[in-house]
């Protein structure tokens, strides 16, 4: 990736090219900011212009052998390190151990939401964290000579996930690393991170993306027209991944969509063996993406009585959900939009407490099949 295919940060960007230029790196730097501004995008891109044997007008070249192992995860010299949770097969905690599911987070959420990296780690109800083992790992690793670069990176995401053994561990190196160490923080809480780590770092602070520049990044990427991108980007608050979750364009965003349809579909023609699966494909979510399912559910279910009520105006429904919404809106209405809503207010309440996910998600569709069969009141 170069630097000017991400939004914004002019300021950021160029302080970071003049640093490598300058061929005078800090020994520990912090990129802070809000989450899913493109911190993460610019901190690879920084670690890879570093390395790039090739550099112009202060981008990497794309294909040097730097870049190609870059644009594959796999330079030599750029460790990453970022929270993960306890598993019960080993006792070592190792951010390599979930190195595939961190490739899947960069590529599939490049500005990084940390709610789907609980989904990806399929954390449950356990916060990921950085351990001890990783910080012996780096104290171990950094000791070591550069495979190819004058400079070998530790890319820590989330340092403020760190635990006070891990970090109390990494303050020697950070402080006095070996010569050709830098270590590259990047922060979504800054004041949570231990001061006597965020001390030592040069730190850069980033501010969410301007609307205009939002906008542009919507068009580009998802080949909005300009008046739909500008009225998105107002929703986005300056955040990339609000951007990308409003372009509708997430895989999530269409899991959800199908699902519901086939949920409601099911429900009314009483197909309960479907249902059943549904409600185990559904359960197999995990808490969090439930959660966000549950609500997928309440806003279509509200957006539909809108539509039913015939008042556009308050409808934020997007085309494919209009489509579907077109047919099934007259089945939600006042006879029962309050009694759906409850239920799914209801099921929520159950799942964030832990309850069986699968009875939870089944009785719900049981008692959605009872409201949409009632007649208008
Ligand atoms: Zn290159």
């Amino acid at each position: 990736m170069k630097f000017s295919e991400i939004p914004g940060h002019i300021a950021t960007k160029r302080a970071l090219i003049e640093l490598a230029d300058s061929d005078r790196l800090p020994h520990a730097i912090m990129l802070c900011g809000p989450s899913g501004i493109g911190k993460m995008l610019l901190a690879r891109t920084f670690v890879n212009y570093v390395h790039c044997t090739d550099r112009h007008n202060g981008e990497p070249c794309g294909h040097c052998q730097a870049c190609l192992q870059h644009a594959s995860f796999n330079n030599p010299d750029t460790h990453f390190i970022y929270p993960i949770v306890k598993s019960e097969k080993s006792k070592v905690l190792l951010s390599t151990d979930r190195i595939e599911e961190w490739r899947q987070m960069l590529t599939e959420n490049p500005a990084m939401q940390p709610e789907r990296w609980l989904d990806i780690l399929d954390a449950g109800n356990s916060r990921p964290r950085i351990y001890v083992n990783d910080a012996e790992y780096i104290v171990t690793a950094e000791a070591m000579s550069n495979y190819a670069s004058n400079y070998k990176f530790f890319v820590i995401w989330l340092p403020e996930k760190m635990n006070i053994e891990a970090a109390n561990k990494l303050l020697k190196v950070i402080e006095e690393p070996t010569p050709g160490t830098v270590f590259l923080l990047v922060s979504n809480e800054e004041n949570n991170v231990l001061p006597t780590i965020s001390s030592r770092t040069q730190r850069f602070n980033m501010a969410p993306l301007s609307r205009e520049e939002i906008g542009r990044y919507m068009m580009e990427r998802y080949g909005m027209k300009d008046y739909e991108a500008f009225e998105l980007s107002r929703l986005a608050e300056g955040r990339l991944s609000k951007a990308d979750e409003l372009a509708g364009f997430s895989e999530e965003k269409e899991e959800f969509e199908s699902l519901f349809r086939d949920i409601m579909r099911n429900a009314y023609a009483k197909k309960l063996a479907i249902l059943r699966n549904l409600s185990e494909r559904t359960a197999a979510f995990g808490r969090e993406k439930l959660l966000r399912f549950l609500d997928y559910m309440a806003r279509m279910t509200r957006e539909n009585f809108i539509y039913n009520m015939k008042m556009p105006q308050l409808s934020s429904l997007t085309r494919t959900e209009e489509e579907f919404s077109r047919r099934f809106s007259p089945f939600i209405n006042h006879g029962n939009v309050e009694d759906i809503m409850n239920e799914i207010g209801r099921a929520e309440n159950d799942i964030a407490r832990n309850a069986n996910a699968k009875i939870v998600m089944f009785d719900l569709f049981l008692l959605i099949i009872g409201f949409l069969l009632r007649k208008k009141a």
